[in-house]
């Protein structure tokens, strides 16, 4: 009961908050606008409080654009497959323009090759200064049209270039998007499952070293009914900053699922692995929790690692399976510990299993 409360009253002061903006810069309090100032009071998205911090700074105000603009970039609900659509049906567009364009163009390339084709036919024949005045006027006539029918088209063309570049950028953007996990801003379980085959596929081949660290929050669902969904939100993006800020290089960081993370490292033995492991696992513990709207002391989470190593003739399941294993061995033997496939806590799980 006292946790249900304690979420009521952080998100109506949240709320409060979210109000108190709207009516001092006179905004109309319509869901969006709401929506756009709770999240400012939240904090939980840095780089909408920034624009939004320096906008006021600059301006004293925040316009109506400029709040529907953070709500376009931060805020919009619109599914990925919503706007892959849209930038779909505006690529479909912009390739029928161009269609149109070269069947144009191909249509006055022939008409200019026919009226060449007449000049010199006519050429052939002609006796007189006058027929040779016609047929050069003629030709001038035709040329610049043909000058005029190119000078469009090359406009036309460059317009469209921008066009492709910006569609370019809008379908990058929507790839990077659909691999990244909105909370954390690593990459998504999609990522994880695409890099870590291509790595093993690499390592294989040539024979380098590849670790896998796998990562589960521990007592994390009695950290959420404790502070509430919101607060555990926030040690998901603490412990995703620290894995960031761990890796380096080639190195692979993502949100595996939930409250569990994965890291490949390659070029890395078990050994180096554990050292990584090691560190990220204390990283985390030293970092004691506060509650942001009122700075309460949350205390401490920790988390359990497990570590395997590619062998030869693996392949990317049974890697990730005996990292899984590790880490269960880790939760077995005590949470806040990190464990490899060369441990004894390992060994004995799996001699457990097949017996
Ligand atoms: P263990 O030490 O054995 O891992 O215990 P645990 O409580 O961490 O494990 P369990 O699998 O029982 O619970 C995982 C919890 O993670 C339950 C769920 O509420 C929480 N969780 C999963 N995804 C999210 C999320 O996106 N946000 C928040 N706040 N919690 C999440
Ligand atoms: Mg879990
Ligand atoms: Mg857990």
């Amino acid at each position: 009961m006292v946790n249900v409360l304690d979420e009521h009253e952080r998100t109506i002061a949240f709320a409060e908050v979210a109000l108190s903006q709207i009516k001092t810069l006179r905004h109309s309090a319509n869901p969006r606008n709401y929506e756009i100032w709770y999240v400012y009071a939240t904090g939980y998205n840095a780089q909408l409080n920034e624009i939004i911090n320096g906008t006021l700074s600059r301006n004293g105000r925040l316009s109506q654009s400029d709040l529907d603009q953070l709500y376009e970039s931060y805020l919009t609900h619109l599914k990925t497959s919503d706007r892959i659509d849209k930038v779909g049906s505006r690529v479909v567009g912009e390739i029928d323009d161009l269609m149109n364009m070269i069947t144009d163009a191909l249509g006055r390339t022939a008409s200019y090759d026919a009226s060449l084709a007449g000049a010199d036919r006519m050429l052939a024949s002609a006796n007189s200064r006058e027929q040779l005045v016609d047929i050069i006027e003629a030709l001038a006539r035709s040329t610049k049209e043909m000058r005029e029918t190119n000078r469009v088209l090359e406009e036309r063309l460059s317009l469209s270039k921008d066009e492709i570049s910006g569609l370019q950028h809008s379908l990058e953007a929507i790839r990077a998007e659909s691999l990244t996990d909105p909370l954390t801003g690593l990459g998504n379980r999609k990522y994880f499952d695409r890099m870590i085959e291509t790595t093993v596929q690499t390592g294989l081949a040539t024979d380098q070293p590849l670790s896998l660290l796998m990562f589960d929050i521990d007592h994390f669902k009695s950290f959420n009914d404790s502070y509430g969904h919101l607060t555990g939100d926030q040690v998901l993006r603490l412990v995703g900053m620290t894995l960031k800020h761990a890796i380096k290089g080639q190195d692979i960081a993502a949100r595996y699922g939930g409250e569990e993370f994965a890291v490949v490292l390659p070029n890395t033995s078990l050994r180096q692995a554990l050292t990584v492991a090691d560190q990220i696992r204390c990283a985390i513990t030293a970092k004691e929790l506060k509650k942001k709207s009122t700075g309460e002391i949350l205390g401490r989470v920790t988390i359990s690692v497990g570590v395997s190593m590619l062998r030869a003739g693996d392949d990317t399941d049974a890697l990730i399976e005996r990292a899984d294993a590790c880490l269960y061995a880790a939760k077995r033997g005590g949470r806040n510990k990190v464990v490899c496939e060369s441990d004894p806590e390992y060994t004995a799980a799996t001699r457990g299993q097949v017996a």
